[in-house]
């Protein structure tokens, strides 16, 4: 039986994940440990925040503590470059699932310097280094947090710099698909500067009240800003269900059921198309990047209320 949406229904979700919980603190996974910033964070945390067509937001849990987005940001700089460079974009990157983890650098070498897709690591370089030319990364970043606030309606929205330097610091498999990309011919700009907007990009903190107010957009609801044309709402929609999870992709479309898009900060952004908008935070990750309890969260709110597209 599909149940109503409500701030019950979500409080319940919550204290049914901390349940879980206590009987294996396990389930919540470990954060990323790769980005020294990131790896110290208490794994124990979730929030949850639901937007919908009529302007309320429904949340529950931690949905005050900003968090770090990470690769959810590759669905903005997408929506960007889109905006800017139209259809030439997919000259340099493709629209298939990987398969293989977020930095990998294997298909790249078969695949002469095309990455698969934008929302790997070697894609988003690309999508990036396309938002970057004729610009300076300043203007760059500029442009990229002034969308992400116009899409949240929320100008309280940062990038934590602290965050974006220790991703830098380590950043040695982004370095290396940079060059490799370079070498290619499908880098426009000297990797340090397409990788500092990048960083920075990643860095951009947000709780999941700002993320799913942000997320509107994708789900076409009406009443909120129209950041891009619909057909380009469609694109992304559809590479989020096919790619948006790295090589966890068929498991979460098959689980979930729901376009969405991951971040190693742990959180998830999970479109319901003309419904809403959902953020899921809780830092711990499973093998392949993605959130654990995030993706429970997300599998039994869609099976609930119904919600999976399919
Ligand atoms: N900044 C991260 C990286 O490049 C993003 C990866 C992610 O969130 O999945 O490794």
């Amino acid at each position: 039986m599909t149940r109503e949406l409500s701030k019950d229904y979500l409080d319940q979700l919550v204290a049914d994940v901390h349940a879980l919980a206590a009987d294996d603190p396990n389930v919540w996974g470990a954060p990323a440990s790769y980005i020294p910033e990131l790896a110290h964070i208490d794994p124990a945390q979730f929030a949850i925040s639901v937007a919908l067509e009529d302007g309320m937001i429904l949340s529950a849990g931690d949905c005050d503590v900003p968090f770090s987005i990470q690769s959810i940001s590759k669905v903005f700089t997408l929506s960007i470059a889109l905006g800017r460079v139209g259809d030439t974009l997919w000259r340099r990157v493709g629209r298939e699932p990987s398969g293989n983890p977020f930095d990998s650098v294997m298909k790249l070498e078969q695949e002469k310097g095309k990455p698969r897709n934008p929302f790997i690591n070697a894609g988003a370089i690309v999508t990036t280094d396309a938002l970057l030319s004729g610009h300076a990364p300043k203007e760059a970043l500029s442009e990229i947090i002034h969308f992400v606030r116009a899409a949240a309606e929320d100008d309280d929205i940062h990038i934590n710099k602290t965050v974006a330097a220790s991703e830098k610091a380590t950043g040695y498999r982004n370095l290396a698909l940079a060059h490799y990309l370079r070498s290619y011919g499908n880098l426009d700009n000297e990797p340090d500067f397409t990788l500092g907007v990048y960083y920075h990009q990643c860095a951009i903190e947000m709780t999941t009240v700002q993320l799913a107010r942000a997320g509107r957009f994708l789900a076409s609801l009406n009443d909120v800003p129209k950041l891009i044309a619909p057909a380009k709402v469609r694109s992304l929609n559809a590479l989020m269900m096919t790619c948006g999870q790295y090589d966890g992709s068929g498991e979460f479309a098959f689980r979930v059921g729901l376009p969405s898009k991951s971040g190693v900060g742990g959180g998830l952004l999970v479109i319901v198309p003309h419904r809403g908008s959902i953020a899921i935070w809780s830092p711990g990750l499973d093998s392949h990047g993605n959130s654990l309890m995030g993706t429970y969260a997300a599998e039994r709110l869609s099976r609930d209320l119904g919600w999976g597209v399919f």
